[in-house]
């Protein structure tokens, strides 16, 4: 096959030499202990512990849940202010919980919560904050937490795009009450399917690790009406083997997005994504932004134009959630145009570790034609 007819998906998940996952689980077939906290479990829960600089960390069978189950460790009630520039599943753990989503805007730059629109949206039914590292942009840290404070807010953080970042040199997991991680196979680092929430809290551990595992306190006493949310053994040895390779997996990726920045930077009508300040950052994402009346093409344009050479950008993220089917007339979208105006230019372009850098002059050439 032509490299140039060959199909480039937005990502591809990194996975280990067949033969270093075998020697992995073999272990697994000594001991037949599939799941339920086994050495595997404890020896990754041990590893991203170190890796990620947290205090805590309970893993889970997704991100989703991860972000679920702490929001039910904390047992709120009431509204809680997110933004609606995000996956499907920020705004559905809110909800699935029964508390109110309310929706702030985002900061165009990074398309991060924007702190100076949140003690606007404070009433008095308001519990907490969850703000999301998009792309791996990374929050307001610093002015969110000052909020959370005057206001006694809990701050729960979607990390899912930010595996392995650091702010001032301190673990992006260790920020707010809590931040959970996604392990999906689409993100940088993954377990299969897999997830962790960080915290510092014992007693939210407690909490957490009740939901996690049905309630059950030991063989006899079940003191709470927990779920299922375990990572399993498999899932587990894949993440120690990912995790020899993650930042091996990161330099890869940042040569990608250096190599798509040098092709792209400057074009009229084309914005690319904020390099921030303090923050070791991890490629997840290469988001492209487009203005049509100065591009002279629409975002969906481009999209439609890269496809045509089986080339799969994606909307990501669009539609907001505020905009999702089963909100309509459910929730109040808020006022939120910057957000508005995100989801409407954005294409996310492919970025993996082994894409090619010639893969991605093909993709910039279709584009800057
Ligand atoms: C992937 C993702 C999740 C959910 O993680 P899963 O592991 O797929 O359940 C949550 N939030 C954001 C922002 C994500 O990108």
């Amino acid at each position: 096959m032509k490299n140039s007819d060959k199909k480039i998906l937005v990502t591809r998940s990194s996975i280990p030499p067949v033969d270093e996952y075998m020697e992995e689980i073999k272990e697994i077939w000594d001991s037949h202990w599939l799941t339920n906290f086994g050495s595997k479990h404890r020896e990754l829960s041990e590893k991203l512990k170190s890796y990620l600089g947290v205090e805590r960390i309970q893993l889970t069978v997704n991100g989703h849940l991860a972000l679920e189950y702490a929001l039910s460790a904390l047992k709120l009630e009431g509204e809680v202010i997110t933004t609606p520039f995000t996956f499907a599943s920020t705004t559905h753990a809110i909800v699935r919980n029964g508390l109110i989503p309310v929706f702030c805007d985002v900061l165009p730059d990074t398309g991060t919560i924007d702190p100076s629109k949140i003690e606007d949206l404070i009433t008095d039914r308001t519990c907490a904050i969850v703000p999301v590292h998009v792309y791996g942009n990374i929050c307001d840290t610093e002015a969110i937490e000052d909020i959370a404070k005057r206001h006694n807010l809990k701050v729960i953080y979607d990390a899912a795009h930010a595996f392995g970042e650091t702010y001032k040199g301190k673990g992006i997991g260790s920020f707010g009450d809590a931040s959970i991680f996604s392990f999906h196979a689409t993100k940088v680092y993954n377990t299969i399917e897999g997830g962790a929430v960080c915290f510092d809290d014992e007693e939210f551990g407690r909490a957490l690790y009740g939901l996690i595992n049905f309630g059950i306190r030991n063989a006899e006493t079940v003191t709470g009406v927990g779920g299922n949310a375990k990572m399993n053994e498999f899932c587990a040895a894949m993440g120690l083997c990912n995790l020899r390779r993650v930042d091996d997996d990161i330099a890869k990726r940042e040569k990608c997005a250096g190599r798509y920045r040098k092709r792209l930077e400057g074009t009229a009508g084309i914005r690319l994504n904020t390099v921030q300040k303090d923050v070791r950052t991890n490629y997840a994402y290469f988001p492209v932004f487009f203005d049509p009346k100065v591009f002279g093409k629409s975002r969906d344009e481009v999209k439609d134009a890269l496809a045509g050479h089986d080339i799969l950008a994606r909307k990501y993220f669009y539609p907001l959630t505020s905009e999702f089917d089963c909100y309509k007339g459910v929730l109040d979208p808020g006022e939120t145009p910057e957000a508005i105006k995100l989801a409407s230019e954005v294409l996310t372009l492919p970025i993996y570790p082994d894409l090619s850098l010639e893969d991605i002059d093909r993709i910039c050439d279709i584009i800057l034609e």
